[in-house]
């Protein structure tokens, strides 16, 4: 049998990145060791400055906080501050080339909101601090972690003792640390991940896709339509497989999936679009970019995020298909920190700990939501199908009206697991529901909705 690694009085924690996984996994690891009595040092290790505008202070990311994650938020007295948030959200509008259609949230609550990762878009007048990425790792050093602010450059394990030694800093200014646990918190967009790599204990990144983030100036926001609700938009823009455009203060983000890695040409055609160009032309300013970047959003979980005395959490572990990044990064943390002290920091106890319950959360689930993807994106491709959908949707009273719209809802929000979804889509009713509207449709036997 191996020998137990265990966290102990004086360990020292080196998280490599204070992004969201890594704030996440420092509350959760400082408020395990004060609950057990066991003194650490956690040690945030970051090149970035979260208060600068643009790309460079940024996390890249659309910068929806989903309603799940509001929840576990508050549930940790983690509240994220008024100056932080940017929009609250009544709901979704979706748009198909054939009819745009309201969702609301089905339980009346505006608990969804968006905030900037960074501290806003290049050349934004100054707001003062809005970051969310800021905020967080604010509260973890309320709560005693420390923070390095330099980029981590090579990791090595010391022979014997099988601790770890982070070299970070500039190149004629280099430093080191030597760690206990090694927490690997570093996102996607970042060649960390080659470090990572070559330790050759068995990680492989995850498989991503690049996509592309843009801030577009408005002056005008005053219509609920733009300021409180998302647009999702799922039309036949060939290298666009999915696009939002989701309302900031006196901006709109628009964030989309290319189908294959994007380009700026890709937001191009997006905004050239007639049905994008109607709705944002709501908004006074001509359409051009006050930001724009390319940021990788994770389609599978890395091969083996895990090692003796090293875990990887967040996006360069596992994370939702296409949605709720943030939420992964509280779930991945969490797991991997009560793991630390439930049971040990060995490769074993971070295995069954950490691993199989995330792949089981995460990973496995996201293999229903990629078919319901997939199947959506094909069908919608066939004549009359969104609009079945769209028509479905609208029933508001009768019963496969509800369950179209909580199926959409769930879908856009993730407020469920895509497993739960996948039961809904394929239940007998809601199949000869879709079905029959479908053959409607096509027999041209509707109202226009
Ligand atoms: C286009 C797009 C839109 C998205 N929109 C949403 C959304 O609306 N809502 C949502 O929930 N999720 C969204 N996501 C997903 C979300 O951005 C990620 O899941 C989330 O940021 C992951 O958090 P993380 O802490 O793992 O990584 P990151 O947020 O990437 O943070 C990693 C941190 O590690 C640091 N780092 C990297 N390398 C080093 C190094 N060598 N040394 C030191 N520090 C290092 C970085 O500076 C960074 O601060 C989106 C993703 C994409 C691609």
């Amino acid at each position: 049998m191996r020998n137990a690694i265990k966290l102990i009085d004086g360990a020292v924690i080196g998280v490599v990145g204070g992004g969201p996984a890594g704030s996440f996994f420092s509350h959760f690891i400082l408020k395990q060791a004060r609950k057990r009595g066991v003194p650490i040092k956690v040690c945030i290790l970051d090149g970035k400055d979260f208060l600068i505008t643009g790309p460079r202070g940024c996390n890249l990311c659309a910068g929806v906080v989903s309603e799940p994650l509001c929840n576990l938020l508050e549930e940790e007295e983690i509240v994220v501050p008024e100056r932080c948030i940017q929009k609250r959200i009544s709901g979704y509008y979706i748009h198909t080339e054939q009819s745009s259609f309201k969702l609301l949230n089905i339980h009346g609550r505006k608990e969804i909101t968006t905030v900037y990762r960074g501290n806003g878009p290049r050349n934004i007048e100054s707001k003062g601090v809005i970051s969310f990425d800021d905020y967080m790792v604010q509260h973890v050093l309320n709560e005693g972690a420390e923070i390095i602010r330099a980029r981590v450059r090579e990791v090595k394990r010391i022979p014997g003792s099988g601790k770890f030694l982070i070299t970070y800093g500039e190149k004629d200014a280099r430093s080191e640390i030597v760690v206990d646990l090694l927490v690997a918190a570093t996102g996607l967009n970042t060649n960390f991940l080659n470090v990572l790599t070559q330790l050759g204990f068995g990680y492989h990144p995850p498989k991503s896709l690049i996509c592309c983030l843009s801030e577009i100036p408005v002056d005008n926001l005053d219509n609920e339509y733009l300021s409180e609700f998302i647009h999702t938009f799922f039309l036949r823009i060939p290298s666009v497989k999915l696009a939002a455009i989701i309302p900031k203060q006196g901006y709109l983000t628009v964030s989309m999936i290319t189908r294959k890695d994007s380009c700026r040409e890709n937001l191009e055609q997006f905004l050239a679009h007639p049905i994008v160009e109607n709705l944002v032309s709501e908004s006074s300013l001509p359409l051009s970019p006050a930001c724009f970047c390319h940021s990788r959003m994770s389609i599978g979980p890395a091969k083996k995020p895990f090692a003796d005395r090293l875990v990887v959490v967040g996006d360069a572990g596992m994370t939702r298909y296409y949605k709720n990044g943030l939420d992964s990064a509280f779930l991945t943390a969490k797991m991997a920190a009560s793991t630390a002290f439930d049971r040990g920091i060995s490769n074993d106890d971070f295995k069954e700990g950490f691993y199989k319950p995330g792949m089981a959360l995460i990973a496995n689930d996201n293999r229903f939501g990629s078919i319901l993807f997939g199947l959506d994106s094909r069908l919608s491709r066939w004549r009359g199908f969104n609009s079945a959908k769209a028509r479905l949707a609208q029933r508001q009273q009768s019963q496969i009206g509800i369950a179209t719209q909580e199926i959409l809802w769930n879908m856009l929000t993730g407020n469920q697991s895509y497993r739960q979804i996948f039961k809904q889509v394929f239940s007998p009713k809601m199949m000869l529901g879709i079905l029959a509207e479908w053959v409607k449709t096509l027999l041209g036997m509707t109202t226009k909705p």
